[in-house]
């Protein structure tokens, strides 16, 4: 049987029917990258700049937060029980969207993940006043069950804490990529390129969002999702289970198979939160040829895969790429030795 297609107003309305906050400026811009694109091969490349989403430093976390804290909003939440790698964009985001809702920020960060120097969104995690802890439990599970205990003694405390909870926040995360999708089909259009591939930094929600978007859409671009950490889950099986969701929160037909997720983990290399050379190669071809900023850890990845596939001919000669760059900018300030390796 074949989907239905919506409108991208129609998924935008769907969307505004959730609890959501305004905090992102949007629509980012779409710009096509000349310079670099000559540096890779015969195709042309551009760029969705969720950079610039507009919160301080933006990123894909900012469209998240609209409706991850709308939900926390939504419940009466007065403290947000959340926490990632030290140099966590996902924790930077959501403590500066806590300073603008008046509401507490407690983070709990996986020490195995970083040095713990307090610059790039450490720095900024202090300066916008979230509460902050280094933790010996691991990236997933481990840390997963610290936000679960300290949720539980806030509670007994009579407060309202609001936590990361994947179940609940991943297909919320998402929606703000099915919306993004609809922002992106417009830009394309605009363009008048049919893309080959999208690609994305994403090992969750982002790429899950997207790809449901544009499949609701009725646009056949497949979005490619670059990993960036090994989790102990099958990702694809994750990422539809993320869609799918999201399509239940939208109340949208469309569903999602592992098999229908465009998911790689070639570039992962050896641990979370290292800089791979292919990595180091991508944000100095991308800096030194359209001054635009990849983050170490997950953008540098996407653009590392999407220059892989053009050497390789996955993406044939004359034909159009789009690589949403989801920000993380902050830390190229805490990797500086290893950006200039
Ligand atoms: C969090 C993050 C991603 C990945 O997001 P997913 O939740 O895995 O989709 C990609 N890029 C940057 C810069 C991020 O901070």
């Amino acid at each position: 049987m074949k989907d239905v297609a919506f409108t991208a107003d129609e998924l935008r309305r769907r969307a505004d029917r959730l609890p959501r906050v305004p905090l992102a400026h949007v629509p980012t811009p779409f710009e096509e990258l000349p310079r670099f694109a000559g540096r890779i091969g015969r195709v042309r490349v551009f760029v969705k700049r969720d950079d610039c989403t507009g919160l301080l430093f933006g990123g894909n976390k900012v469209r998240h937060s609209e409706f991850l804290l709308g939900d926390a909003v939504s419940l009466g939440a007065d403290v947000i029980v959340w926490g990632a790698g030290i140099q966590s964009n996902n924790c930077r985001v959501t403590a500066a969207a806590c300073a603008r809702l008046g509401l507490e920020c407690r983070l709990y960060l996986s020490r195995s993940t970083h040095t713990p120097e307090v610059q790039g969104n450490l720095l900024l995690d202090h300066l916008v006043g979230a509460k902050v802890e280094l933790v010996d439990a691991k990236m997933g599970p481990e840390l997963y069950a610290v936000f679960d205990a300290e949720a539980a003694k806030l509670k007994a405390a009579g407060r309202k804490p609001y936590r990361w909870d994947p179940a609940r926040t991943l297909p919320r995360a998402a929606v703000s990529y099915v919306v993004a999708a609809a922002e992106l089909a417009d830009d394309i259009e605009r363009a008048g390129v049919s893309p080959a591939a999208v690609y994305v930094s994403s090992s969750a929600s982002t790429g899950a969002g997207l790809a449901l978007g544009m499949k609701a859409l009725g646009r056949s671009w497949p979005v490619r999702s670059v990993g960036y950490i090994r989790w102990p889950w099958d990702v694809p099986t994750e990422m539809a289970r993320c869609a799918n969701d999201a399509a239940e929160l939208l109340d949208l037909p469309h569903r999602f198979t592992p098999a229908e997720i465009h998911y790689t983990d070639e570039q992962i290399g050896a641990d979370y939160g290292r800089l791979s050379p292919a990595g180091r190669e991508a944000a100095h071809l991308l800096a030194s040829s359209e001054a635009l900023l990849l983050d170490p850890v997950y953008t540098a990845r996407a653009v590392a895969q999407l220059i892989a596939d053009v050497r390789s001919g996955r993406v044939p000669a004359g034909s159009a790429v789009v690589f949403v760059h989801t920000g993380g900018t902050p830390a190229v300030f805490a990797y500086a030795e290893e950006m200039l390796g």
